[in-house]
């Protein structure tokens, strides 16, 4: 049951000594999604140990360089794997015909199956689900069509404990209303609490990965409360207004987002090379947001099982 966010590159623009280009692998419950793919990815994915033939989707924000470049040496180096296993990718339309040329003049083929799904530039949309986990695409403000994405576990009716359904002689009815968190009164004056005959609940997890964007508003209800979000930080205060002219936001537009959303934790990532050191990144937005952290190669991040009780 993990949910774990592994920092793959967190630089903006170039790749640096110091930052690779925007990357990071979602394992959630041992399902790995590529979360954008900056040059030198696959160097990365072998660096940490990171099984990149178990990599099921990729997922690309936008068509900015350090964000899909490292994308079709890691195609490539799949076929000369002999992968079989069939890859989605997420990202906007022009992606696909950009991939299927690259392939073409580079007389490339693939032993797998490739699959497209076009994110849209103006509305939110689920892009990926399954029984317990959604994925949703929200579009960002940046100079080219861009999405953030949202990985948002899915909830669950309550089970029940299954020797107290024996000891009890807990009924069809009953059970069906006791899922629905309904408190049973009997004609004997048994009351039954769905939360002492109900295993704990467990609570939905969520991280919203938003890159390369102005600050935005964000009017949707599924951002709120987020466990944690990943917000690109390109510049400081200092630079606002340059972050204004190139659509990007700084560290204490990025803390006042996490400050609105009511994020539990935020990551500052996207840092511009410009900046030797980053501790005032963290400085700024931990004024605005104060469990704020700064990403960082090889670090991961997980997000906790949290058991919880449902009022009746
Ligand atoms: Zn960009």
């Amino acid at each position: 049951m993990n949910f774990d966010i592994t920092i793959l590159g967190c630089g903006a623009a170039t790749p640096t000594k110091r930052h690779r280009p925007t990357a990071q692998i979602v394992s959630i419950r041992d399902h790995l999604f590529l979360v954008d793919c900056g040059e030198g990815t696959q160097m990365q994915l072998r660096d940490l140990s990171i099984k990149m033939q178990r990599i099921s989707h990729i997922l690309i924000s936008h068509l900015h360089g350090d964000h899909f470049y490292g994308l079709i040496g890691l195609l490539s180096t799949y076929a000369l794997l002999g992968r079989t296993k069939e890859l989605m990718i997420i990202g906007p339309k022009e992606l696909e015909p950009w991939i299927l040329n690259t392939l073409k003049v580079s007389s490339s083929y693939l032993t797998y199956p490739l699959l497209f799904s076009p994110t849209s530039e103006n509305e939110n949309a689920v892009i990926w689900e399954n029984d317990w986990l959604s994925i949703h695409s929200i579009p960002l403000k940046h100079r080219v069509q861009c999405n953030g994405f949202l990985f948002q576990e899915k909830s669950h009716e309550r089970k029940l404990i299954k020797w107290m359904v024996k000891e009890f002689k807990i009924g069809i009815e009953e059970s069906i209303a006791l899922k629905k968190n309904q408190v049973i009164k009997r004609a004997s004056g048994e009351i039954f609490d769905p939360n002492d005959v109900c295993e704990p609940i467990i609570q939905p997890r969520s991280y919203f990965f938003c890159t390369d964007t102005l600050p935005l508003t964000f009017d949707y209800t599924a951002l709120q409360n987020i466990d944690l979000l990943y917000h690109e930080s390109t510049f400081l205060e200092e630079h606002t207004q340059r972050a204004k002219a190139t659509f990007h936001s700084t560290a204490k537009q990025a803390a006042q987002v996490a400050l609105n959303l009511r994020a539990k934790a935020l990551i500052l990532g996207h840092f511009s090379a410009r900046y030797p050191h980053l501790e005032d990144f963290v400085l700024e937005a931990k004024s605005i947001f104060p469990c704020t952290t700064l990403a960082e190669e090889g670090k991961t991040w997980s997000i906790p099982l949290r058991f919880g009780k449902e009022s009746v």
